[in-house]
């Protein structure tokens, strides 16, 4: 199984992700998480990324396409049943980077999944998530530019995805568990 997921900054892209890739035995490409691990590692990449990234702004698609073809590279893709995507593609030259990378990989999406999250409860939630992660990137300033360029470039692509993909709704709010379930309840019936 191969997936997308989708959803604002808050939205819980990544711990519905972590859960879903042990489930469904799916390697998990946060491309997020690979970018903040550069940074905590110090490396030259991370050097550069890391005031983009702090800012809340979008590193360039040059930098994402590398660092996930070096995740793919260092994983042994036999162990695993497909792909999970979390924060990539977000916008129009990412979709179609993930197209070509799905030819080369011969595989195809089976859905995407948009966790939906009002965005009085983003704040919120990040505010939060400060506090226990200590992510930089979490602070009101960055997450109202995070949001505004996820509804201008990210958001668009749900409709992309609409005429060709399943597309799944999700709702994000309440616990974590709950999520989950609505999440699963949707990938049985695939
Ligand atoms: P969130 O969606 O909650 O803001 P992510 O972990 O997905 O968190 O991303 C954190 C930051 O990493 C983004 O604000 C951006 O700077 C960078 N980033 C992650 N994925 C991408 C991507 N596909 N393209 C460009 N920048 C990205």
């Amino acid at each position: 199984m191969n997936i997308v997921l989708f959803g604002p900054p808050g939205a819980g892209k990544g711990t519905q992700a972590i859960l879903l890739s042990k489930k469904y035995n799916l390697l998990h490409l946060s491309t997020g998480e690979i970018l903040r691990n550069e940074i905590e590692k110090n490396s030259n990449l991370g050097k550069n990324i890391k005031e983009i990234v702090e800012s809340g702004k979008l590193v360039s698609d040059e930098i994402i396409i590398k660092v996930l073809n070096l995740a793919l590279d260092s994983n042994e893709k036999k162990e695993y049943s497909g792909y999970l995507f979390d924060g990539f593609p977000r916008n129009i030259d990412q979709a179609h980077l993930l197209s070509n990378l799905l030819q080369s990989l011969k595989i195809k999406l089976d859905c995407i999944i948009l966790i939906d999250v009002d965005e009085s409860v983003l704040l919120q939630r990040i505010l939060t998530r400060k506090d226990i992660e200590g992510r930089s990137d979490d602070n009101k300033e960055t997450l109202s530019l995070r949001i505004q360029l996820y509804s201008r470039e990210t958001e668009p692509l749900i409709e992309h995805y609409s005429s060709t993909h399943i597309v799944k709704r999700i709702d994000g709010e309440g616990e974590i568990n709950e999520v989950n379930q609505r999440i699963n309840r949707f990938l049985e019936c695939l």
